[in-house]
This record gives structure tokens, sequence and C-alpha cells, in this order.
């Protein structure tokens, strides 16, 4: 599933191709897409709106008119957008295509049809998101601190805790379990003993998980591919995601496989123990953080 760095990207090479530009046509030959509402509906109300400019929020593509509607788009699994000048070639799972009045076209791909596409009038945007994310992680407001609000008094798992977009807006398996292994955590750690230290280490381990995905244009997965028909290149430099079996780049222990609320999850055994920090950890001032007792 793309997650923020993968929705980034698509977002980012969205915007020239978008901004400006007037949906001239629009086709939705999928109900699901648009469910509850008909998708001739959603296609004639989308036609005539001019593209203000092309956001992001958590893993929501946000397509924002001169009208201050907004279309929301969520790819969930395996949704993708394409952009073409030069006609579309046959593909039986296309479910829209939005032909711009520059003769362009976006189509939008999804093979398992878990993607969404939701039309909301003007001012119906931040409360619609505001009940389904917390923090963007990337933001200058989310801090460290803000992250331990968000964890506090929770048993789940941190991993868990990290996947549930209330709590942050945006990873997904595969940066989760990154981001775990930077700050050297392990995923079944209930997320309220994570103390001040870690809290820090993992703050930044969120960030740096997250830009390094960006920097390479996202994880090549399945079916993720860029509107530009390019594809991402972070699958090749997982730390652990994928990796069970093969060596940690930090400590030469084989990377486990296991499963945390039903996701596959790899963690390095050494460097993410149990029962709490690292010996590797040492020089973060071990003596200063207040160990706190899993429950
Ligand atoms: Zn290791």
């Amino acid at each position: 599933m793309p997650e923020l760095p993968e929705v980034e990207t698509v977002r980012a090479q969205l915007e020239p191709v978008l901004t400006g530009r007037r949906f001239v046509r629009v086709e939705i030959n999928d109900s699901r897409l648009v469910r509850p509402y008909e998708p001739a509906e959603v296609a004639a109300e989308l036609e005539g709106e001019r593209v203000a400019a092309v956001e992001r929020r958590g893993k929501y593509v946000i397509v924002r008119f001169d009208s201050d509607r907004v279309l929301l788009i969520h790819l969930r699994m395996t949704g993708s957008l394409r952009h073409s000048r030069t006609g579309l070639r046959e593909d039986p799972h296309r479910r829209a295509v939005v032909r711009l009045d520059d003769g362009s076209d976006v189509a939008y791909r999804d093979v398992r049809r878990f993607g969404t596409w939701l039309v909301l009038e003007p001012g119906a945007l931040a409360p619609y998101l505001a009940t389904r994310l917390g923090d963007e992680p990337l933001d200058a407001l989310f801090t460290a601190a803000r992250l331990g609000e968000r964890l506090a008094k929770r048993r789940a798992p941190i991993k868990a805790a990290l996947l549930d977009q209330r709590t942050l807006a945006g990873l997904g398996n595969i940066y989760v379990d990154e981001a775990l292994w930077r700050a050297r955590i392990h995923p079944l750690r209930p997320a309220e003993s994570i103390d001040r230290v870690e809290l820090r280490r993992l703050h930044k381990a969120i960030r740096a998980a997250l830009e390094a995905g960006i920097a390479r244009q996202g994880s090549t997965l399945r079916d993720y591919a860029l509107p530009d028909g390019s594809s991402g290149s972070m699958q090749n430099e997982f730390k652990v995601y994928g990796r069970g079996g093969e060596p940690c780049d930090r400590c030469g222990t084989p990377i486990a496989k296991t499963k945390v609320g039903g996701r596959g999850t790899w963690f390095c055994p050494t460097c993410q123990p149990e029962s709490g920090q690292a010996s590797a950890s040492a020089s973060s001032r071990p003596s200063r953080s207040r160990r706190q007792s899993s429950v």
C-alpha cells in the first residue's frame, strides 16, 4: 500500500501537470470508487472544475479547485494515477479518466478496487480529516513531545499505535518497521513504555525513514507506479522490511520476522530487544532516562 513517501511523490508529479488545468471530461466506470454516490453524478460535478493546487495529507491526495471544492483521493492498496499526453492504452483495471483542457489525460488504475474518490464541498475537508488523521510527521509542529502525548497510556504495541492514522498520518507497514529499526525499538513494546530518550530517537527515526523514502521516489512493490510511468527505488534501501534472514546493517544479526496485529513485521532481535533498550544505546545516557516497566 502506498504510504506517505509514495503519496507525496505522486502529489509532486501531479502538481505541475494539474495546477491551472480544467477538468473538461470525467469518466468514472467503477461504482466502488465513489460509493455511495453515483459515478455519473460525481463525474458531472467534477467537469468544469479548475485545479488551484495539489496537496497531500497523510496518505490522501487533495486536488483543490478554484471553487474551493476538493477531490480527495485515497489510493489504498493498489491505486495509481498516470498522466498521458499521447492517449491511453487499453487497461482492464482503469477505473476513471480525467481529460484536461490541454488535451492530456489523467487515468486512475486500481487492480483491487479499494481506492476512493470523494468530492467535498468548500469547508468540508478540514472536519473530514480532523477525525481521521493525527499530526503530519514531517510538519514542524510534530515534535518528540507531541509524539509522547499521542502514545501515552496506550498499551497497544508501538507498531500498532504508529499504524493508527490518528496517532500520526501517513505511516504504514513499511515505514513503521524501518523507523522502529532506526530507533532501535522492538515493534511489540507497549506504546506507553517508550521513554523520553527513546521518544526522541523515534521522532528522528520516523522523519529520517520517510525522508529517505521521498528522496528515492517511494518504494516500488507490486502496483505502485508514478504518474509519469517511472517507479521508485526505496525498496533497494530497506533496512528490515521484507529482509527476513538477511544480516542487519548495524550488527550483522539475521533480521527476524514476526506478526503484529496480523501484519508481517521485520526487526533486528539484537538492535531491537523486546525487553527495552539495546546495549548499543549506552551512548544516549541511559542513566538519565527513567525506565518504565512494561505492563
Ligand atoms: Zn542489528
